[in-house]
């Protein structure tokens, strides 16, 4: 009776792979996206900010003389680094594109507006469809500062759209997009200023990391760190752009030659017809239910327009999630932990709760902590600074959370989130035999600590029962 079983509005991490599996539920799917496929993530977010941040880090190793390696003139072509980023997009893009051909999705391109809760507008067409998933993403927000429409102001997608390499930047915002650029603009030379308006950057960091990534990010010079900074306006100079923030009381002026703004991003359903097909909003953003459902019973919606959290992963898995109820089946978010990534140098990562947020809930938490100083494959890679730590439940040794500042940050913080989805406990990881010599191994080495117990750290007085048994 409908054209197609589903609908999916937006084709970013989200739309793109729940198209994908529900069509091996046997669905018929149609998938509209007015821009690229692969949406933020891959156009204009995880894949090119993390393509400029390897180049940054190879020049910068490059131009670092250490362990006896030396080289000659080190020369940066800021053009063949962003062209290198754009070949990266382009080749996924048609990875994409290939995979949604073969699995027998039908893309459609164009802007989608719902007519009612069964048939979506595109262009001058109209599909008719049993179910319609919402998967149309988030926007930058634009802070309502004086000046901001200044053209030497920027966002994300302009610092990624343009081939040349802005000299001295300030970014206003030290979340994790403001974090990441200063670290590549640190590593290309860039004297950059972040002006942050909370009293700390990044808040989901245990202290003991945020303050090591703190310090590490400001190490070479190239980057100050502003907290407590709100900025109050923005002008154009003869040179630049002054950005004017008030810290303590007082006013205080830098000028860079651009500023880039990174202080959030917003559930983007601009003119999408919401309320044709009566579907709730709420602060902004579209609620759903455990199984990704709006209020309206056959309309759902996944990743960054449910104001959840905004991460690629997040919507995939939500998009798992919303395909496998559409197939009449259950998978539920609930029990998934979902690991965030920060890729500075080094990477930070957690997943889970922090050792305040466990104590906050009421638990009596076990500790452990192991510092990359004491890790031969963090010293090999000559990274000193970082730290792994765990928090488990007392009572039944329940892995809570876990944070890590290391080098392939990124890349450890799945073996916690794989122990959490499984249930796993601390002592299940205290006894698993890791690599050697490995970074993973901080891992182990913490859950050791926890009860007192690691034979590569200083001793440590006891705890626990449980420690001292
Ligand atoms: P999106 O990827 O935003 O896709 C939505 C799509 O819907 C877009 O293609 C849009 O064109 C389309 N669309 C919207 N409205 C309509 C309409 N009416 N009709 C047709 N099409 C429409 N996350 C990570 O996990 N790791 C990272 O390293 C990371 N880095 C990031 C770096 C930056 C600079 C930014 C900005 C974001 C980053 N993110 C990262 C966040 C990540 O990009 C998002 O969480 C993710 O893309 C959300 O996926 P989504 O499918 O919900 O939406
Ligand atoms: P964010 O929420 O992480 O950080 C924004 C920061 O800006 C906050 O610290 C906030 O206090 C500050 N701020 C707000 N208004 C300000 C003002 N007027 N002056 C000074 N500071 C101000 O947002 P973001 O960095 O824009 O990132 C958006 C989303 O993109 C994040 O939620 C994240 O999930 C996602 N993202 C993820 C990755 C990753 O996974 N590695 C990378 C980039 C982006």
């Amino acid at each position: 009776m409908y054209e197609y079983d589903v609908a999916i509005i937006g084709a970013g991490p989200g739309g793109y792979e729940t198209a994908i599996r529900c069509r091996q539920y046997g669905l018929s799917v149609c998938l509209i996206e007015e821009r690229e496929l692969g949406g933020t993530c891959l156009n204009r977010g995880c894949i090119p900010t993390k393509a400029l941040l390897h180049c940054a880090d190879k020049y910068h190793s490059a131009n670092t003389p250490s362990c006896g390696v030396t080289c000659g003139e080190v020369k940066m072509d800021y053009g063949q680094m962003h062209a290198y980023k754009d070949a990266v997009v382009r080749k996924l893009r048609s990875g994409v594109e290939a995979l949604e051909r073969a699995n027998g999705v039908k893309v459609m391109r164009g802007r989608a507006r719902l007519r009612d809760a069964h048939s979506v507008m595109v262009g001058g067409e109209t599909v008719t469809c049993g179910s319609i998933v919402l998967a149309t993403g988030s926007a930058t927000v634009m802070p309502a500062i004086p000046g901001i429409e200044s053209g030497r102001v920027w966002t994300s997608s302009d610092v990624l759209t343009k081939d040349t390499l802005p000299e001295r930047p300030v970014i206003i915002g030290a979340g994790v997009i403001g974090v990441e650029f200063a670290a590549m603009f640190s590593q290309l030379g860039c004297q950059t200023v972040v002006l942050e308006a909370l009293d700390e950057m990044l808040p989901m960091l245990e202290p003991e990391i945020r303050q090591a990534l703190e310090a590490s990010l400001q190490a070479n010079g190239n980057v100050r760190i502003q907290t407590g900074a709100k900025v109050v306006r923005v002008w154009d100079s003869d040179t630049g752009v002054c950005v004017r923030y008030e810290q303590d009381g007082a006013h205080h002026t830098v000028e860079g030659d651009v500023c880039i703004v990174a202080v959030g991003r917003k559930p983007y359903m601009a003119d999408l017809g919401l309320e044709n097909a009566g579907v709730s909003t709420e602060r902004g953003r579209i609620p759903v239910n455990g199984r990704m459902q709006t209020n309206v019973g056959n309309i759902y919606a996944i990743g960054d327009v449910t104001g959840q959290v905004q991460l690629a992963h997040a919507a995939t898995a939500q998009g798992m999630v919303c395909a496998a109820a559409l197939a009449g089946r259950e998978l539920s978010t609930e029990a998934a932990a979902i690991p965030s990534c920060i890729y500075s140098s080094p990477e930070a990562a957690y997943v889970g709760l922090t050792e305040a947020q466990a104590r906050a809930g009421g638990k009596r938490v076990l500790v452990g902590r192991f510092f990359t100083a004491g890790n031969g494959r963090s010293l090999i890679e000559e990274c000193a600074v970082g730290l792994a730590k765990i928090v488990a439940d007392d009572a039944t040794g329940e892995i809570l959370g876990a944070q890590i500042l290391a080098p392939h940050a990124a890349e450890l913080i799945a073996e916690i989130t794989a122990v959490m989805q499984c249930e796993g406990t601390i002592d299940d990881l205290e006894r698993t035999v890791h690599p050697h010599p490995s970074i993973s191994e901080m891992w182990q080495e913490a859950a050791c600590d926890a009860f007192a117990r690691s034979c590569n750290a200083m001793p440590k007085k006891r705890t626990t029962e449980k420690g001292k048994g």
